[in-house]
């Protein structure tokens, strides 16, 4: 068994052996890959992955959309699992304990945001993303991600998960969820507080959840009118299908869209000293360059990005989810069927976040 040789090669603080599914260039489609973590370090965890979740960013990534990718490349960075060994001086987690890693895997630790737990933001340029990123601390090897049977993380950047918790609805929290929960929290939404997400996919259905759970009043913007009976069995108010002829003003607005729009609309539909968080990001290339004038007559309004979350938020999103049971729909997938499941993304026919069910790759 792999996960017998990996205990061994924790032990006698070896590489540890993994295996996976990569892309070896950008056009690839995802096959069985086989590769080596660093060894567990006194302060790491070694978790053997149970279930990883594929975020719409992992495909971006894939295809070197927003940059040039590292590859061979395994994306992932909505993973839970188990915890097989640990390090010498570990204190949050002992083995059997159930664990979750999002988007970072380490950061300086020293930097004013690092401190502040901002680990996303390390002003020394120290982030180290969970894949395709290359890791100082680790001989700048590059990291890989999820879609794996194991991961090697400093305890630090490992989220506790309970006993009792559903594994497989778990895994997207650490992306889809921080992502979302992190702005409600920036922006302090309070009870009666007026939030509309714009975008209703699946970081939009997150965001709604999050808010109605505040005591928010929710509204939502979305191309399709025909998801207003899904809306409305939220909770939600409202579903408007366009800006226009909008007599509502909202404290804070959360855009989740990820094509091509004009940010000022919504803007002009925020109260006086309201917020626009942004979480969505359309293609590069096809952001709309905002304009200042209309922006200084829009008046006393903020519009600030929201980048995931710090680890610190990222434990309290987790236990917020988990006491309010709130999770994104997800359908669980065999890990030969990545392929199918990022054509399904990009089409737009996925109607739920896919999870792979890591059990599937010892087939
Ligand atoms: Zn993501
Ligand atoms: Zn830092």
């Amino acid at each position: 068994m792999l996960l017998d040789s990996n205990l061994d090669e924790a032990k006698s603080g070896k590489r540890i052996s993994a295996k996976g599914y990569a892309v070896a260039h950008k056009s690839d489609s995802f096959k069985p890959f086989s590769f080596s973590r660093h060894p567990l370090g006194e302060n790491d965890i070694l978790i053997e992955i149970l279930y990883a979740g594929i975020c719409h960013s992992d495909i971006h990534s894939a295809r070197s959309e927003w940059k040039e990718g590292i590859y061979p490349m395994v994306p992932g960075h909505e993973i839970a699992g188990k915890v097989v060994a640990v390090g010498a001086k570990v204190s949050k987690f002992k083995v059997g304990d159930y664990a979750g890693v999002g988007c970072m895997v380490n950061s300086c630790g020293e930097c004013e945001a690092c401190r502040a737990s901002n680990e996303q933001f390390c002003e020394n340029g120290k982030t180290i993303f969970t894949y395709d990123c290359h890791d100082c601390f680790h001989d700048n090897e590059p990291t890989f991600g999820g879609y794996s049977n194991n991961i090697v993380v400093s305890e630090k950047f490992a989220i506790n998960v309970p006993q009792n918790a559903p594994l497989d609805k778990v895994a997207p929290l650490l992306c889809a969820g921080i992502t979302t929960y992190s702005p409600l929290k920036f922006s302090g939404v309070k009870k009666g507080d007026k939030v509309a997400v714009a975008g209703f996919g699946g970081l939009g259905v997150m965001a709604v959840k999050y808010a109605l759970q505040m005591g928010a009043e929710v509204y939502v913007f979305a191309r399709n009118k025909n998801k207003e009976s899904e809306a409305k069995k939220l909770g939600v108010t409202k579903l408007y299908d366009s800006t226009q002829n909008v007599n509502e003003r909202f404290d804070l607005i959360i855009s989740t869209i990820p094509t091509k729009y004009d940010p000022m609309e919504y803007v002009n539909l925020l109260k006086n000293g309201g917020e626009m968080a942004i979480v969505g990001l359309p293609p590069v290339g096809e952001a709309v360059p905002t304009d200042l004038t209309r922006l200084v007559f829009a008046a006393n309004k903020k519009v600030y990005g929201s980048l995931i979350g710090g680890i610190k938020e990222t434990q309290e999103m987790m236990d917020f989810s988990l006491k309010h049971e709130i999770y994104p729909e997800t359908e669980i997938i065999s890990i030969d069927k990545i392929n199918e499941a990022y054509e399904n993304l990009t089409s737009g026919k996925a109607k739920f976040r896919y999870v792979i069910d890591m059990k599937s790759l010892e087939k």
